[in-house]
């Protein structure tokens, strides 16, 4: 279906003339699909009984959002994923789950059913609140009389716990038609308590605009229908699945979920019609939410869904998760590469937007974790990409927000926040980064570091050290490492530092490439700096 005549988009398009602006109001009924959806718990039933003669746990298992007493555990129906609807009918379908101490489920510890609904795309996402701190837990699904795979997953110490360890892995920009995922074979083995996504975890462009090693269905996505079909291309990765099933993640997204470099209701593209680009962001959103480990207080509401959130790591780690998208104004200078001018400076621009910001402020005073870790989207570091004389600075990322972010630096020094460590994505390539209120001004203290993740497989295979290293690092005294092969970062944090290995795979356009550990580096606690581990 053409996307500019659905019933909606015209029945948005009525209100709109009466509107200024794109307004909330446009969107009650988008919403009000989603708001009909019977909730566990409450008195719906499931229609009728399934029989299923496909796989319909094609999409496996994951689990997120881990607290001390649970987590959110995620399946989706879907015994044809590229297909409408995955191939489901549109009805209602119960479906059971099981957390168990063991993989033998010998001894389990919670069950009961939820609901699949055609409205979310036949998602299941169960929110447990009773299990242990601390501890490793198996769960499973099933429905029709199939069983899902086993997932593993863990809940968080408890909130008052000092734990002497944990490891996480950090990923971003994983371009199904730019590479192999082949890092998550490493990250598997790597034993982590937790993955971060920061985001591109889909991109949104139409098929074989992006690369060969692997193709997208269809066009540029825009329907609900397209995004969902695309999340299940990706999800259909063997080595994405056995990933999520082994450890809970976070998430967050950046631009790629929805539309390139998009910034709030502003599109990159001039000329785009603003009911539709709102219509069309309530799909990527709808979608997004439908195929993560969520809880329930992300469901949207039409183009609106608040990600930014935090948890915790007992008294070792504390995780804000930001949202550098969907409140940001937009990008100064055209979004072209420019120097740190009065626009790039203009107090009004905003990434975070007034009430993610405020949040995250109160957020940080009220943490008494030893670190503080901010996943992330853009670059924070004031990195000069020019090779000649004026200098010039991205601005989708914080330069393009610089008076907000040097206020949030200095309230982090100011207010002597516990060991601020920034975990970014976004651009392709690794950075370490020491972070001041002015990274121009080398002789300022420094106030926090940033761990830069490249891609898993964006751009395919990358380089170690590229012509313009040597001047990069000469003209810009924050970074401490950068280079642009493919892969992710293993952290492990303790009570006395907080080491990154930065995981580099040689070869993402073949299966089996090489994975190595290219580069270490530790942040004792309570110095941001950066040194070779
Ligand atoms: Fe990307
Ligand atoms: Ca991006």
């Amino acid at each position: 279906m053409n996307p500019m005549s659905s019933p909606l988009l015209s029945e948005l398009r009525n209100a709109f003339r009466h509107e200024s602006g794109v307004s909330r109001r446009l969107f009650l009924a988008h919403a009000g699909a989603i708001a009909a959806v019977p909730w566990l718990g409450s008195s719906a039933r499931a229609e009728n009984p399934v029989s299923f003669d496909k796989e319909p746990f094609s999409m496996g298992v994951a689990s997120g959002d881990p607290d001390h007493r649970g987590m959110v555990l995620w399946t989706r129906l879907a015994p044809e994923p590229l297909a409408p609807n995955g191939g489901m009918p549109a009805v209602t379908v119960e479906v059971t789950y099981e957390v168990a101490e063991d993989e033998a489920f010998q001894k389990v510890v919670d069950r009961g059913t939820a609901l699949a609904t055609p409205q979310l795309g036949h998602s299941v996402h169960v929110e447990i609140h009773s299990l242990k701190p601390d501890r490793w837990y198996h769960y499973r699904f099933s429905a029709g009389g199939v069983r899902s795979p086993v997932g593993r997953t863990r809940t968080m110490p408890a909130p008052t716990d000092m734990p002497g360890q944990f490891r996480f892995a950090v990923t971003t920009c994983q371009n199904y038609e730019q590479g192999l995922f082949t890092g998550y074979e490493q990250m598997l083995r790597d034993e982590v308590d937790l993955v971060f996504h920061l985001g591109d975890y889909i991109y949104e462009y139409k098929s074989g605009q992006n690369g060969t090693i692997r193709t997208h269905l269809g066009q540029e996505i825009g329907t609900l229908e397209e995004y969902r079909i695309r999340h299940a291309q990706y999800r259909s990765d063997p080595l994405l699945q056995q990933m999520h099933a082994a450890c809970p993640w976070f998430v967050t997204w950046d631009d790629h979920e929805f539309d390139n470099n998009y910034a709030n209701h502003v599109s990159e593209e001039q000329g785009i019609d603003p009911v539709y680009f709102m219509w069309r962001r309530a799909n990527a959103y709808q979608a997004y939410y439908e195929m993560m480990p969520l809880r329930r207080k992300c469901m949207p509401s039409g183009p609106d869904l608040q990600l930014y959130r935090k948890a915790s790591f007992g008294r070792l780690a504390e995780f804000l998760i930001l949202d550098a998208r969907q409140y940001r104004s937009d990008q100064p200078n055209q979004d072209k590469r420019s120097p740190l001018n009065a626009e790039a400076l203009e107090p009004r621009n905003t990434l975070l937007g007034h009430k993610q910001k405020h949040w995250l402020m109160q957020s940080l005073l009220g943490s008494g974790a030893v670190w503080n870790i901010l996943a992330q989207q853009v670059m924070m570091g004031l990195v000069d990409r020019s090779t000649s004389e004026e200098a010039s600075y991205s601005m989708d990322q914080w330069p393009g927000y610089a008076a907000e972010r040097a206020a949030l630096l200095q309230f982090i020094k100011e207010r002597r926040i516990s060991n601020p460590v920034v975990l970014t994505g976004d651009i392709h390539s690794n950075w370490a980064n020491e972070l001041r209120v002015d990274d121009t001004q080398p002789e300022l203290e420094r106030v926090a570091t940033e761990f830069v993740c490249t891609s898993l497989s964006s751009g395919g295979n990358g380089t170690q050290k590229a012509s313009d290293h040597d001047a990069l690092m000469a003209k810009n005294p924050c970074i401490r490492f950068h280079n642009r092969e493919r892969g992710y970062i293993l952290c492990t944090a303790t009570p006395s530092g907080l080491r990154s290995d930065y995981q580099v795979v040689e070869d993402v356009e073949k299966p089996g490439g090489k994975i190595l550990t290219r580069a270490s580096f530790v942040v004792p606690s309570g110095q941001a700096i950066i040194q070779p581990a």
